[in-house]
């Protein structure tokens, strides 16, 4: 039996072949605690099931929604990509980023999550905007990409810290998926990881934060603005169209207040077009008294697009005018750019 996209949940399917198997409803505990909290690649692992039903629910019940056809680990062997496939045969890919702690701090180890094959978004400055949109993930697919990487990280004796869904497509134009992802993946009888570890990237679906603000997991939300005025955001996010800078940012104070978290704002910074010292200023103007963080992602080269990457220098000045102003403000460059896993870069194409 295959997943395909708007099929039960590997919950509601286990649950329901466990009942004509007419086996004990403690079973379904068994195989959560397996695939969740012990993060069995197959069923052949779970011991305390009999050999029978555990054929019969590999037969019937794939146990994951994603399976891997290619991984690229970058030249420093700290960021990994997988290519992964979905029941239907479309493609997407999900990262997992691994940094050292510092000094005492533990390492963390964050994977990038895939909300949609495609987007509909149509980001001037992102591959995956370019493909247009397939359709939704299902919250299993969502979730089985992050089990996909603890697996990985099972074998180098660590485990996922955080999660970002900032892969390919609009997380929360994808709500409910994402928000059943998030529940699988915080929930205690699932895969328990906290939810002040997980963080939603949005281009700016302004009803879609509000609602987010309500969600009984409180998770942190990070907007991508990447311009600071109303003409210049529209070129490169045309949601904005529909969302406006001050209506985002309303919507942002209020998630702000609600939650208590502060809100990331991701600042892709384009040569030329979006990098120079005025929009620094105009940014810590925007800025000024907000409950945020602003981070300054330098963009990462897409094939075949004319945006190209500011200088270190321009990038260290539009930084020094953001903390001066007393801006939180960190440059990110993007791991993995040579395996083109950076932000902005995913495209779910097999490479070689
Ligand atoms: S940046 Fe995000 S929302 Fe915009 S097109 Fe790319 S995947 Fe979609």
């Amino acid at each position: 039996m295959a997943v395909t996209a708007g099929s039960a949940s590997f919950g509601a399917r286990l649950d329901e072949a466990l009942r004509t198997l007419g086996q004990p409803a403690y079973r379904a505990r068994q195989v959560r605690e397996w695939k969740y909290r012990r993060l069995a690649a197959g069923y052949a692992e779970m011991g305390n099931l009999p050999a029978g039903l555990r054929q019969e629910l590999g037969r019937t019940v794939p146990l994951s929604a994603v399976e891997p056809i290619q991984e690229l680990r970058s030249d420093d062997g700290r960021t990994t990509k997988a290519l992964l496939r979905l029941a239907d045969n479309q493609l997407v890919e999900a990262v997992l980023m691994r940094q050292q702690g510092l000094n005492e701090e533990a390492p963390r180890n964050t994977v990038c999550l895939s909300s949609q094959a495609g987007c509909k978004m149509r980001c001037s400055f992102c591959a995956t905007g370019h493909g247009g949109w397939r359709r939704d993930l299902t919250s299993d697919e969502i979730a089985d990409q992050a089990l996909h990487f603890a697996r990985v990280l099972k074998g180098e004796g660590e485990h996922v810290t955080n999660v970002v869904f900032m892969g390919m497509g609009e997380p929360l134009d994808n709500y409910d998926g994402v928000i059943e992802a998030i529940r699988l993946l915080n929930s205690r009888e699932a895969f328990g990881l906290g939810a002040r570890n997980m963080t939603v990237s949005t281009c700016g679906l302004v009803p879609a934060i509000r609602r987010l603000a309500n969600e009984p997991a409180q998770v942190n939300l990070a907007v991508s603005l990447a311009a600071t005025t109303d003409e210049r955001r529209s070129e490169l996010i045309p949601l904005n169209r529909r969302y406006p800078i001050a209506e985002l940012l309303a919507a942002c104070d209020d998630y702000a207040r609600q939650t208590r978290r502060r809100v990331s704002f991701e600042y892709v910074l384009i040569a030329g077009i979006n990098d120079s010292l005025d929009e620094a200023q105009r940014l810590k103007a925007l800025m000024h008294g907000r409950l945020a963080h602003v981070n300054l992602i330098p963009l990462n080269p897409v094939e075949g697009d004319a945006y190209e990457r500011p200088d270190e220098l321009a990038v260290r000045r539009f930084a020094k005018v953001l903390r001066e102003g007393r801006v939180p403000a960190t440059v990110r460059y993007s791991k993995g750019v040579d395996i083109v896993a950076g932000c902005g870069q995913l495209r779910a194409q097999r490479v070689g």
